[in-house]
């Protein structure tokens, strides 16, 4: 057999379980953004690989944003080198002189969130770069404490590397919509920023959906535009989102076991009658959680059937009771046809993880 063959072979019967990514329902979910945030500029935030979306695929759907948000210079550099001319912001900004000077370069926006970022910017010879200046509103993670910003903006004044100056800061509780500490930050960024002359962003997913008042001249939306929800207290469906990622596998074997039979590994679940235990090729190695619980759902073929036991690394069981379900059968662990929300609830985490993982 020729090396070819086999690797074509290998191919064919690789991984069961696959991610397949709706860009329909990315387009769809950037004009939602523009629903609830009419007239205000959108920086899509596309870091970690877009949530474990794609990079470059999930720039190019997302061209009608105003900007992109990464996280790093190299994410960056990516879509540059993809030939993508959009204004990039970069959320960490650099850390040394070097990556400044790479930043004024390739034309990216640093956010500056420390002092010493700023007085690095003095010392740059030549070029021009748009800037961001992150204010600590209370998330007490990246920014600019409120009394430092005075400085800092005349600072930012007087180098004339600096093109634009831009304001920003981040909400810390923009998921749960009876927080008064989201109006506690907006109220501090209001007051630190409205004597200045300067375009301001502060909205995140959340935010956009909840904080209408927050939402100024450009919001930043991540997790909205690959439609899971961004708020505790609504789904994705109530807000008009609509999933992109499905991540999907098949039933490659059905157990006939006897009342008191242990499933899984460490025996966790014990079967409370005879019954059919589905297995399903996808597991932690694929990015599904282990932490999910028995009784997390899983949809098999039209019907959600229950998880039972520990998730292995390649494999999960499933409750069959009643489902009629057969080896063959298309599994969405999460999709259109499951809330990826339900999902990380049941595995004690975000959706943001959920989906950062899997692709
Ligand atoms: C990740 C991030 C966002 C996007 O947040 P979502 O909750 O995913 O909408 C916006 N702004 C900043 C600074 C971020 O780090």
């Amino acid at each position: 057999m020729s090396r070819s063959a086999v690797r074509a072979a290998a191919a064919r019967t690789g991984r069961i379980a696959w991610v397949h990514i709706n860009r329909d329902a990315l387009r769809h979910n950037l004009e939602r953004v523009r629903e609830f945030a009419p007239g205000c500029r959108i920086m899509a935030v596309i870091k970690a690989n877009a949530y474990g979306h794609g990079l470059l695929n999930c720039a190019d759907d997302l061209k009608a944003a105003d900007a992109f948000a990464l996280a790093t210079i190299g994410e960056a550099l990516l879509l540059r080198e993809a030939g993508v001319s959009a204004p990039l912001v970069v959320l960490q900004g650099f850390a040394d002189a070097a990556e400044l000077a790479l930043m004024a370069q390739y034309g990216l926006q640093p956010v500056l969130h420390q002092l010493w970022q700023i007085e690095l910017l003095g010392s740059l010879g030549a070029g021009r770069l748009d800037v961001w200046l992150k204010i600590d509103t209370g998330m007490h993670r990246l920014g600019i404490p409120p009394q430092h910003v005075a400085r800092a903006w005349q600072r930012l004044q007087t180098f004339g590397v600096v093109g634009s100056v831009r304001l920003m800061s981040h909400f810390a509780n923009s998921d749960d919509v009876t927080s008064d500490y989201n109006n506690k930050q907006l109220e501090s960024f209001i007051s630190v920023t409205s004597d200045y002359d300067a375009e301001r962003s502060l909205a995140n997913s959340g935010a956009i959906t909840a904080l209408p008042e927050s939402h100024f001249d450009w919001v930043r939306p991540g997790i909205m535009l690959y439609g899971a929800s961004p708020l505790q207290q609504r789904t994705a469906a109530e807000l008009g989102l609509e999933a992109v990622m499905s991540f999907q596998s098949r039933l490659i074997a059905v157990q006939h076991l006897r009342k008191g039979d242990a499933v899984g590994y460490g025996g966790t679940w014990i079967c409370p009658q005879d019954m059919s235990v589905g297995v399903v090729a996808a597991g932690y190695g694929d990015g599904y959680p282990r932490h999910a619980v028995s009784g997390t759902p899983v949809w098999i073929d039209g019907r959600v059937c229950p998880l039972v036991g520990r998730v292995s690394m390649d494999s999960l069981c499933v409750d069959l009771r009643g489902s009629g379900a057969k080896p063959g059968d298309r599994v969405v662990l999460w999709g259109e046809e499951l809330d990826v929300d339900r999902v990380a609830a049941h595995a004690g985490t975000i959706a943001y993880e959920l989906l950062c993982h899997a692709g």
